[in-house]
């Protein structure tokens, strides 16, 4: 039998009322498991700046947790996007999943904020430089919309790595050769950090197709057909996201970070069908 995976999930900061609830629903459900780590998000545009760290901070006091905060580039000076990091530390969280962000609504391109980090390899090597966190970062198996040819994801990725970065997330994709071939081309560039694939669970079929639009994430034709045939969405996504996770971890995949949107059901499925719990 192969050996069950070292799991990790991401959550949401809640912004309103509803979102709290969905939060606490979403503890309730995955708040006895045992995880690597699990994430938080940083809203677009650091639009969440102090739920993320209020966010973080409670999980890690209340669940005993490793938490990893994320943090972007956008909108904020060095000295401010660094003052965060702190306020993390503080709290007791020393991880970051740190990332260039995308740029605010309405510009199309990312622009550094005056005085703030030009890319994501410099806020690593800064938060490096403090000594104070384990960096995770982003990773692209499919091209990244920004990517200006076939091995910029992976040359970038690389200097991600050298600038000091301990592991990588993948943004999340269906088919698992996708990842295989990235993996491989990750090695054959001399990358050695572990890389680590992000599964979404397809929560509601119509948003995943949206959402896989706009990050440029294929999905798979026969996804379409089987969906518009099933009458019960919910257990064919789990059981596409189990056959993708076995594919991975037969494959030598020995960890999984699944993006729950704050919806666990399918997570907690998911993970039960891997024998994790
Ligand atoms: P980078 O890896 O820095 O860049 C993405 C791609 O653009 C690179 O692979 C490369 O092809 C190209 N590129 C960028 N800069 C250069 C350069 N200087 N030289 C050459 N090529 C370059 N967004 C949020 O707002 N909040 C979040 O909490 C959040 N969490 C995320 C978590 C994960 C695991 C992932 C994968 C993404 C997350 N995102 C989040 C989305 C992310 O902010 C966007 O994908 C953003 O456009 C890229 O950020 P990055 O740090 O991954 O980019």
């Amino acid at each position: 039998m192969t050996k069950a995976p070292k799991i990790s999930f991401e959550f949401f900061p809640p912004k309103d009322i509803e979102a709290c609830f969905s939060l606490f629903e979403t503890l309730q459900v995955l708040g006895d498991m045992v995880p690597e780590f699990v994430s938080v998000t940083y809203g677009a545009g650091g639009t969440t700046r102090e739920l993320t760290h209020d966010a973080v901070a409670l999980l890690h006091r209340k669940y005993g947790w490793n938490v990893a905060a994320h943090l972007t580039c956008v909108n904020a000076t060095r000295e401010e996007t660094l003052a965060i990091a702190k306020g993390y530390k503080d709290a007791g969280v020393n991880e970051i999943v740190a990332l260039r962000g995308d740029p605010p609504k309405g510009q199309g391109k990312f622009t550094p904020a005056e005085g703030g980090f030009a890319n994501s390899a410099e806020l690593i090597a800064a938060l490096k430089a403090t000594g104070d966190f384990k960096i995770r970062v982003g990773a692209y198996p499919d091209p990244h919309p920004d990517a200006v040819d076939a091995n910029s994801d992976i040359t970038w990725l690389k200097q991600k790595f050298e600038a000091g970065a301990d592991s990588a997330i993948t943004q999340f994709f269906f088919d698992p050769n996708t990842f295989f071939r990235f993996r491989d081309r990750c090695a054959k560039e001399g990358i050695t950090g572990t890389i680590i694939p992000g599964i979404l669970p397809i929560t509601s079929w119509k948003g995943v197709q949206k959402f896989a639009a706009a990050c440029g994430t294929p999905v798979p034709a026969r996804y379409a057909e089987e969906f518009e045939a099933s009458e019960d969405h919910q257990a064919l996504a789990i059981e596409l996201c189990t056959g993708l996770c076995e594919a991975l971890i037969a494959e030598g995949v020995e960890d999984l970070h699944f993006y729950t949107l704050n919806r666990p059901t399918l997570t907690k499925a998911v993970c039960a069908n891997l024998e994790v719990i």
